[in-house]
């Protein structure tokens, strides 16, 4: 049996599901297919994003966000809280409802825009073919005219770090946990690490992060950076730095943790482990030999900057694919493949893609580091400004942190904006907008900013760019 469509997606997570529904409002008669089944046994639509990634990690680190601020920060602005407790498993119910809907919502979003949802798997053949095995094990061909691979990534694992069903766990185990664990090892000082770790250490768990590296977030700005390792370091993070983890063992209960570092071998006694050293491209089971999409060196798919792979009308899109794996990136790579598939030329801009890690104080930023200048050689000036002088900050008992604009020393353009402090990551967009518009570090000193927001910050670090933030003691006459 065949089935005719314009357009399949295999994958509904961001760059899937965003891909699948512009074809549909663009016209074409599109089917995504998606194979994972929710915590409940359902099927979900939304992938790794909203049903194990973005949105619980986020739904948990708001949470004990708050009960943080409940227990140790409310005292300092008159507020006294007492008995302030955790429910965890309320907690967990909590971000698992938020999940559910959304997830609902892009269920009820490929109904409105008329996308054929097919729950099971897909794999592609030669010819711009499907073939779709529901969960009942049916299976049916499915001929398009355009196919957008988009089945995402999965954890990294480590052969000293084999996971069990309940006490060495990767980044969807440790949004599981039913109550806190009193001892948290975590594998990796990378985003996850920091985030999930972050959560444990303010719901009540003594975390240790090992982390290969001697450097503490590389691809963050230096400085940030420093001041970041420092801030986590105070909140209780344990951060072993340029550790080689050699073997994790269940024992009584706990887990055993190897690892060697500059004195030699260590032991770590520990309740739950994570490991959290980055994803890899999901391809398993996707492309039948003759299908003519290549791999890259890595595993990823092969593409090219439209995200059309090696073979005719066939595309992919998302973490499968170079680039940061990161859920915004991943969706507007869908939208503008079925933009181009609909005759139009949008192009993504890789040059600005904002990052953030939502520890707290968060950090985003977006274009290029000053270390990555130096190291290129280029002419480039400063200008920050630290939220300690900022009134917003300062009346919200929140103060940490910075921004910092890099701009070009010759045509000013605006290179780099880093930011560390509260609501980092909606800041960050501003900067987003500045270099999409090409602006000057002098455009963004120009423009009006409301007063007292957080984000006058950037207002003041761009004006400091040519030295003359009101805010702060400029003795130069200029
Ligand atoms: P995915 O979301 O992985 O979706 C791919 C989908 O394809 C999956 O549902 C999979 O089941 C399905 N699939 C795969 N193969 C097949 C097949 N053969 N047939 C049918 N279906 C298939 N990014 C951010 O930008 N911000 C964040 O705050 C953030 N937080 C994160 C937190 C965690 C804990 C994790 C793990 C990730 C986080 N990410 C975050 C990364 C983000 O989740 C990914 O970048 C994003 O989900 C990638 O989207 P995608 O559509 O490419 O892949
Ligand atoms: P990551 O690449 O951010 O960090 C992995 C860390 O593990 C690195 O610092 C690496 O040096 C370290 N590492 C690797 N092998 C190790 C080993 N054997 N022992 C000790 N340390 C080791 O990866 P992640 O934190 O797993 O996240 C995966 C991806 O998910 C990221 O690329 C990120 O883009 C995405 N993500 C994004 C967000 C966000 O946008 N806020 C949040 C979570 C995840």
């Amino acid at each position: 049996m065949s089935e005719q469509y314009d357009v399949v997606v295999i994958g509904a997570g961001p760059a899937g599901y965003a891909a699948a529904i512009r074809c549909a409002q663009l016209g074409f008669s599109t089917a995504c297919i998606e194979k994972d089944k929710g915590n409940d046994g359902e099927p979900t639509l939304g992938g790794t994003c909203l049903n194990w990634g973005c949105i619980p990690s986020k739904a948990l680190l708001d949470a004990s966000h708050k009960y943080i601020e409940a227990k140790e920060h409310f005292a300092d602005i008159g507020i006294t809280a007492s008995n302030v407790e955790v429910d965890v498993p309320k907690m967990i119910a909590r971000k698992d409802e938020v999940v559910k809907g959304l997830t609902g919502g892009i269920t009820g979003l490929f109904k409105g825009n008329g996308v054929t949802a097919l729950y099971g798997t897909g794999k592609l053949l030669a010819n711009k073919q499907v073939s779709f095995t529901d969960h009942d094990g049916k299976e049916t061909t499915l001929e398009a005219e355009h196919v957008i691979l988009a089945p995402g990534s999965v954890p990294v694992a480590i052969p000293p770090a084999p996971l069990t069903e309940d006490f060495i766990v990767d980044s969807t185990g440790a949004l599981e946990f039913s109550e806190v664990p009193k001892r948290l090892g975590v594998i990796g000082a990378g985003v996850i690490g920091l985030e999930l770790g972050s959560v444990w250490n303010r719901l009540g768990s003594e975390v240790v992060v090992l982390e290969a590296l001697e450097e503490f977030l590389p691809m963050v700005d230096e400085r940030i950076s420093r001041d970041a390792k420092k801030i986590l370091t105070n909140q209780g993070l344990d951060i072993r730095l340029g550790t080689r983890v050699t073997g994790a063992e269940v024992k009584d209960g706990a887990v055993e943790v190897s690892y060697q570092d500059s004195e030699g071998e260590q032991t770590l006694q520990v309740d739950k482990l994570i490991v959290a050293v980055g994803r890899r491209p999901f391809t398993e089971g996707l492309l039948a030999p003759d299908c003519g999409v290549n791999l890259d060196e890595r595993g990823f798919l092969y593409v090219n900057d439209l995200c059309q792979t090696d073979a005719p009308n066939i595309y992919a899109v998302g973490d499968v694919v170079r680039g940061p794996m990161l859920a915004h990136k991943s969706s507007e790579e869908g939208v503008m493949v079925a933009e181009r598939i609909a005759g139009f030329k949008p192009l993504v801009n890789y040059d600005t893609i904002p990052n953030v890690i939502y520890t707290h104080p968060e950090i985003a930023w977006v274009g290029k580091t000053e270390q990555q200048l130096k190291a290129d050689g280029d002419n480039y000036k400063v200008g920050s400004f630290p939220f300690a002088a900022n009134g917003r900050a300062l009346a919200a008992n929140d103060t940490q942190g910075s921004v910092k604009v890099i701009a070009d020393a010759d045509s000013d353009r605006i290179l780099g904006v880093h930011v560390m402090g509260p609501q980092a990551s909606e800041i960050v967009a501003q900067a987003v907008i500045a270099m999409e518009f090409d602006a000057s570090a002098e455009d963004l000193g120009l423009i009006m900013f409301a007063h007292p927001t957080l984000s006058e910050a950037v207002h003041e670090a761009a004006l400091g760019v040519a030295g003359h933030a009101i805010h702060m003691i400029n003795r130069k006459k200029k």
